[in-house]
């Protein structure tokens, strides 16, 4: 456990907390007190790690532990999510402090006694090390309320990973629950943990530090024919090969090289049948603007001549006009589900190699 890391978190959440020499003693020995309790409690939500939008375990021992510091949670936000307020003992400005809690559909390899107890879902993501962090801050804060003015209120976010498609979730629904509305907090902070970063060390920046990320699935449909006369059908999985370089031509040609994109093929299924290849990926890059950017060119990528079939897909132009309130996965999806496309390769492969 970071025990520096809540230090840091009380210092930014805290904006009224004079961090004298007395007080930091202070933090310091509570947050050495806490440690034990804080590794049982990480270790715990380590073991039961639960999926977006699944985090009812999660979720209800959160509470509970709120509950034991005698603090008033409230629960079923967005769902499984859990906010609560720390107040001072002065009035004062509101901030939030906020620590996502979904797992990953990860198996864990790792042996240890904290091992996910879940098949196929783990905490890959550190985000039971952030539950934590808002749990043991929220101890602390609730310890020392005759030392600051203002309020800090919790949030517990589920879904961070993305909910499952076809459900809302995360901070979006939150807000739309109206987490904010009776009162906004002056600033919102939150972390997340760094593998690569020494023990001990905070880094930080000012304005956006965290890709988004959206997700497409693409089907290519071929013809099957046998092994020895290729010519007479359409190989699905030959073609599903080009697509995952091409793909990457994205990035690597297509968008401003001092703008950071990613562009990753997260499965390629061939399947059982030689007719049918599935890939699906995850597009993560820096902002909304240009997140809108990267789908538009990632249709026209996929959708150049070399491939056809794929009258059905919207243009990029109306891509584009979507509100960005609209879900950009799900305008992604929308164009990207191709399933019902048949993509046939007409002569002339060779025009991937010039995208
Ligand atoms: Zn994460």
């Amino acid at each position: 456990m970071r025990l520096l890391l809540i230090l840091a978190g009380l210092a930014a959440a805290v904006p009224a907390l004079a961090l004298d020499p007395t007080l930091a003693e202070r933090i310091t020995t509570e947050s050495e007190r806490l440690a034990p309790k804080l590794i049982e409690c990480r270790r715990w939500f380590h073991r039961h790690p639960e999926l977006s939008n699944r985090e009812h375990q999660t979720a209800a021992e959160i509470a509970r532990r709120l509950r034991e510091l005698g603090l008033e949670p409230r629960t079923g936000i967005a769902g499984t999510g859990v906010v609560v307020l720390v107040e001072g003992a002065r009035p004062g400005p509101l901030v939030a402090w906020r620590s996502d809690i979904d797992a990953l559909p990860i198996e864990e390899a790792v042996d240890v006694p904290w091992r996910s107890e879940a098949p196929g879902v783990m905490h890959a993501c550190g985000h039971d090390v952030h539950l934590t962090i808002g749990l043991g801050t929220a101890e602390l804060l609730a310890g020392m309320r005759d030392r600051f003015s203002g309020s800090v209120l919790f949030l517990f976010q589920p879904a961070e990973e993305g909910a499952p498609v076809g459900e809302e979730g995360g901070a979006r629904l939150m807000l739309a629950e109206g987490v904010f509305d009776e009162e906004r907090p002056r600033a919102v902070f939150g972390l997340h943990v760094m593998p690569t970063l020494e023990v001990g060390a905070v880094a930080w920046r000012e304005g956006g530090i965290m890709a988004a990320a959206d997700r497409f699935s693409i089907t290519v449909r071929g013809r099957m024919t046998h092994g020895s006369t290729p010519h007479d059908g359409v190989d699905a999985i030959w073609v599903a090969s080009q697509l995952v370089g091409a793909l990457q031509g994205i990035a690597a040609r297509e968008v401003d090289s001092r703008r950071p994109v990613v562009v990753s093929v997260g499965t390629l299924n061939a399947g059982r049948s030689p007719r049918k290849s599935v890939l699906e990926n995850d597009l993560a890059h820096s902002s909304v603007a240009f997140r809108l950017a990267c789908i538009a060119m990632l249709r026209a990528q996929s959708s150049s001549s070399w491939l056809t079939g794929l009258a059905a897909v919207p243009t990029p132009k109306k891509v584009l006009k979507k509100p960005v309130k609209n879900r950009a996965r799900s305008t992604f999806m929308a164009w990207a589900d191709l399933s019902n496309a048949a993509w046939s390769v007409p002569a002339g492969l060779s025009r991937v190699f010039s995208l």
